[in-house]
């Protein structure tokens, strides 16, 4: 057997298409969807991520600025531009790139942020929104899994998942969003003891660990989901996953290749999350 592949390619640039089209109907009434980046230092894969939002912004229509501040700029600075674009009204979604330096409190800075212009969903007041079930912003990767599994119809509802990795970005949240689709979930991480007998229980298995190759394909069940998020980088360059595709393919009955699955599905998503700020914005104004 060998798996279907989860085209996340593909699905995300239906779901741009889709947002440019609802930007231009937006815009045909005024409305002017906005992200304000803002990135501290000068962190090379950071600077490509920045580079990489702004560039997908505009070509769905989506004003972008990007604020670069020095490596040294201080936390009172940061926040400061961050409390101005909260009042921006040109400005719907902000994101603070990620990794901070490290004189800077990133609680602190993310909770700055207002919520309805939290296009990450990592501020703990849209955190605890979804955690208890209700409509906020949701985080872009977990958001993306759940687009890409409802893309290809794959039922969620009494499946057993497995999440490998717990943190706030990835592993918790897209557990939590798949206990609402009434998944029976578990969550494994470095202290879990018999990995490898809890992934094979898994119809879903999701890899967000950030160790290349770590689930092989004697830990796959017979024809599970696997959604691989994982991105390392290898001594030659290129990019791959958690998931040891070669022999996890074998055993799977859907996969997601890396790159080209959820990694696209990232960004299709923050673009979604910015549409969404405007639109609600657009109703509070
Ligand atoms: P993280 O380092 O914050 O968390 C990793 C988690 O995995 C931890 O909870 C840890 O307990 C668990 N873990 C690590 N090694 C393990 C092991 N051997 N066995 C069991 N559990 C283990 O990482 P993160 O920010 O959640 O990201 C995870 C991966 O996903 C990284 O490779 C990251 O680059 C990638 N990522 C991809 C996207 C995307 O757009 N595709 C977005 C965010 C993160």
């Amino acid at each position: 057997m060998s798996a279907k592949i989860i085209d996340g390619k593909a699905v995300s640039k239906k779901i741009r298409e889709e947002i440019r089209e609802e930007v231009e109907k937006l815009k045909s009434v005024g409305v002017h969807p906005g992200l304000a980046v803002v990135l501290a230092g000068d962190n090379p894969a950071s600077r490509v991520y920045v580079k990489n939002k702004g560039e997908a912004c505009r070509s769905a229509g989506i004003h972008s600025e990007e604020h670069k501040l020095p490596a040294d700029v201080k936390e009172s600075e940061l926040i400061d531009i961050i409390n101005r674009l909260n009042k921006d009204p040109r400005i719907n979604g902000i994101l603070v790139q990620l990794p901070l330096p490290l004189h800077i409190n990133k609680e602190l800075v993310l909770k700055s942020i207002s919520p309805d212009k939290d296009v990450d969903g990592f501020h703990e007041i849209n955190m605890g929104r979804l955690f208890i079930g209700q409509e906020g912003l949701i985080p872009c990767t977990p958001f993306g899994i759940i687009k890409l599994l409802e893309y290809y119809n794959i039922p969620v509802e009494g499946k057993f998942a497995v999440v490998v990795g717990r943190s706030n970005i990835v592993g918790k949240p897209v557990a939590m969003m798949l206990l609402h689709r009434n998944a029976t979930v578990a969550i494994c991480h470095t202290r879990t003891k018999n990995l490898k007998e809890v992934c094979l229980m898994g119809d879903i298995l999701i890899a967000a660990a950030g160790r290349q190759g770590m689930i092989t394909g004697d830990m796959v069940k017979e024809g599970a989901v696997v959604i691989d998020v994982g991105i390392n980088r290898m001594d030659n360059g290129k990019l791959t996953g958690d998931v040891d595709f070669e022999s996890a393919v074998k055993k799977a009955g859907w996969i997601t290749p890396v790159p080209g699955g959820v990694g696209p599905m990232t960004i299709a998503m923050l673009l979604y999350n910015t549409l969404k700020a405007a639109k609600m914005g657009h109703h509070n104004g």
